[in-house]
Formats: C-alpha cells, structure tokens, sequence
C-alpha cells in the first residue's frame, strides 16, 4: 500500500476512452474527472455511445484505448485495467453500485426482496442474520418500500417497486460510486417523478458520486450537477448542468433542448 485515498484528486479520472465493435464506434476519445459528491448526468440521443461509455466506466467492457483510473481507498489512482479481475470484482462489490434500466438486471428475481439486500451484504462479510435483517429493512425503509413485503420475491412488486428495491440492494453496501443507466426509463411518468426525487434524495443524503445515462433531459436536469452531451460517440459538450441546457453552446445540444431531435 502506498497512499491513502488522496483527496486532491478525482474520485474518477478518464482519459480518451475509445471504444469499437468491429468497425463500428461505440464511444470515442471521452475524457473527463469525476469529483466526490459529484453527479455526472450524459445526454444524448439512442445509440450516442452512453451505455458503451457506461459499460466501459463501470468496467463491463474493455476499451480499445484510453485509460479509466478510480482513487482507491487503499492506494489512490489506479487505472481500472491494469487491476486484476479479482481486485475489480471486489471494488464493484464494496466501492460501487450499477442501476440498471430494467430491474430484472440488478435483482435476483428468484429470491425475496430482503434476500436481494442481504445477499449483497454478505458479499462483503455480513454474517449475522439479526444485523443483515435489520439492515435489509433499513435500506428498503430508505427506498419507500412497505417492509411488510420484505419476503416477497420482487415479482410480486410493481416497475416502480422492484426498481427501488434495486436501488436499496445497491446501497447496502454504501458505495462511493454508483452507475446509473436510465434508471427510470422503463417507468410510467408518475412513477418516474416520484423516483427521480426519491433518487435525487439519497444521493444528496447519502454523498453519493454518480453517473447517470439519461436521454431524458428533464432527469438529467433533475439528478446532475454536471452534464455531458452525446453524438456518435463523441462528447459534443460539457459543463455545469443548468448552463449546457439553459445556453447550450453547440448545435446538436441547441436541438436535443429546443426538442426538435425525438429521443
Ligand atoms: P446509447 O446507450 O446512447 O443508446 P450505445 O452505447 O448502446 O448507445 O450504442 C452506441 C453505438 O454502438 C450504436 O451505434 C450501437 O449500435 C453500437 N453498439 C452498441 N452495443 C453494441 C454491440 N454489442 N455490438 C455492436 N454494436 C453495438
Ligand atoms: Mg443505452
């Protein structure tokens, strides 16, 4: 061990990220840094190379080229790629969350929702089933979900409901860092609003860095301090969120606001 987390430093330092498949672009030359507390919301329209970003953030998907380094708590920036598969899995289960879009991806739908959140917490050395159980129903508390429904299996549960106890499974483990990638995409609008202020919430509570993939603007401006615009890949522009959307600067990002792109 070298250094502590150095606090002077980026939670997230990306470097001219490119990613193909075969000839096609998925996302290119990305660079950006991710401060502590920070929510990054990326804009675009579908198929602008977000997820592809996300994916390679997150450390799904290799990049072609271009470096990812994340402040560890043990030994400051390391590059994502050059930890050993084992190191990353640990980060992803202590360090990290990943939202994703369809609840039935982040849960495990043959066990009851508590189950979902203790199984996380025993990944990373939760043994005693009182204090699993007391924390299980905490986090589900922290979502808004009826505790009284803790040992049903999350096919019982609404969109809306199995999504925060999607949420719930990724706190428990309190993350530095979460992924998010539409994370109320697949939800009616109602549903939606109430989650986006519940998510908004716990970040701010919670400290919480985050990502977020959006092609809402109206998510993006809800949940993100900073925001980066999409297109074929490439980020067209960048800045604090209420300037890219209330000024925007480039042509394509003066389209997305004006509404006249169909996302
Ligand atoms: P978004 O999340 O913004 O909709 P994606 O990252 O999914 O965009 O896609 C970016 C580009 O990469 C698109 O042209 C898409 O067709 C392509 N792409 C994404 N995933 C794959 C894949 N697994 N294989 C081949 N091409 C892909
Ligand atoms: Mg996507």
């Amino acid at each position: 061990m070298t250094a502590l987390m150095d606090q002077d430093q980026p939670l997230l330092r990306v470097s001219s990220v490119t990613k193909y498949y075969d000839l096609m672009i998925g996302c290119r030359n990305v660079s950006f840094d991710l401060w502590p507390g920070e929510v990054l919301g990326i804009v675009g329209e579908s198929g602008s190379g977000k997820s592809t970003l996300l994916n390679c953030l997150s450390t799904r998907l290799e990049p072609n080229s271009g470096a990812i380094e994340y402040n560890t708590r043990a030994s400051g920036l390391v590059d994502l790629f050059t930890m050993s598969e084992a190191e990353r899995r640990m980060l992803m289960r202590t360090d990290w969350g990943f939202v994703h879009q369809n609840p039935r991806d982040g849960l495990r739908m043959g066990v009851s929702a508590g189950a979902n959140i203790g199984e996380r917490m025993m990944a990373v050395g939760a043994r005693v089933y009182g204090d699993i159980r007391e924390s299980a129903a905490h986090w589900l508390g922290r979502v808004e979900f009826d505790i009284d429904r803790m040992d049903h299996l999350p096919s019982t549960f609404s969109g809306g409901m199995q999504q925060r106890v999607q949420i719930a499974r990724n706190l428990a483990v309190n993350p530095r860092l979460i992924f998010m990638d539409e994370p109320t995409g697949g939800l009616d609008v109602s549903v939606q609003a109430r989650l986006l202020d519940l998510l908004r919430e716990l970040v701010g509570d919670l400290g919480l860095s985050a990502i977020v993939v959006t092609h809402d603007l109206a998510v993006a401006r809800l949940l993100s301090h900073r925001l980066m615009v999409m297109r074929n890949g490439e980020v067209v522009e960048s800045g604090l969120t209420d300037q890219v959307l209330d000024d925007p600067q480039h042509p394509y990002t003066q389209l997305l606001v004006s509404s006249i792109l169909q996302v």
